[in-house]
């Protein structure tokens, strides 16, 4: 369950019809501390790379190392498979997307990346592509928080609509949002903050102002792929206790991926 009070999709589009066009599909990861193999979708375990592909490492400067030299291996985020968690996010030649950074906190990354974060890495691949894997992958040289090194857990999927935060709604819209909100949940918002790790859905900004990030390379809008989520099972905290999302470009997921921190 999303969450206990949180209402069916059905009774929220039967509440506000003008919901439906915002609509969009996501799936909440729900972490479990376990031993996950390499062929399991899983969030801090080992992730099915090819032994010849080099392991992602970071030599941007960071708060411990203030040159960034040596590069710094980065870690596994979370390994997800299309069979587990089939939806719209999908290329249609991966099966297969893991998400690693590096474990220390970035105080002017590139733009792509949020500021005061992990460096995100991002790889989609077809995991029969992967016929000799990497046993041995490198370990970070070097990490800041203990809450950047994701406590191995099992994952399991749970499909669920997600709805817009109600800036990104149209103005007449709000309001019986907002009414709706009031009238479920615990006093939280349910319905368009859905809490944990994500793929696909919507942004919550209940912080900041809406934004959208424009495609560096196509100016398109980019679209929520994944959000990850501080929480005590996997150990993350991200922010202060909060997310951190990483935006794609919906016309081709080759262009360049943003991070942001909420
Ligand atoms: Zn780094
Ligand atoms: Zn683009």
């Amino acid at each position: 369950m999303a969450h206990p009070l949180r209402p069916s999709t059905e009774a929220i589009l039967d509440a506000l019809p003008d919901l439906a066009p915002f609509a969009r599909d996501a799936v909440v990861l729900r972490p479990e501390r376990g031993e996950p193999n390499p062929g399991d979708s899983s969030i801090g375990g080992p992730l099915l790379w090819p032994s010849d592909e080099p392991w992602p490492m970071c030599s941007l400067p960071d708060e411990v190392n203030p040159v960034g030299l040596p590069a710094t291996a980065m870690v596994p985020v979370v390994q997800i498979f299309k069979r587990e968690v089939p939806g719209p996010w999908w290329p249609a030649d991966a099966d297969l997307l893991q998400i690693l950074w590096c474990p220390n906190e970035h105080w002017d990354p590139p733009a792509q990346q949020a500021d005061v974060s992990p460096v995100v890495e991002l790889r989609w691949r077809r995991a029969a592509d992967v016929d000799s894997r990497l046993v041995a992958p490198p370990s970070p040289s070097r990490h800041a928080e203990d809450g950047y090194l994701p406590e191995p857990c099992t994952v399991t999927g749970e499909a669920l609509t997600d709805f817009p935060f109600r800036e990104e709604l149209p103005p007449e819209l709000r309001p019986a949002l907002e009414e709706l909100v009031d009238k479920t949940g615990d006093g939280g918002d349910v319905i368009t903050r859905v809490v944990g790790w994500k793929l696909g859905g919507w942004p919550t900004w209940h912080l900041t102002h809406p934004m959208v990030f424009h495609c560096r390379t196509c100016h398109t809008g980019m679209t929520l792929l994944f959000t990850v989520a501080s929480d005590a099972e996997t150990g993350v905290i991200v922010g202060r206790w909060g997310d951190l999302r990483i935006f794609a470009c919906p016309v081709d997921h080759r262009h360049p991926f943003q991070v942001d921190l909420h």
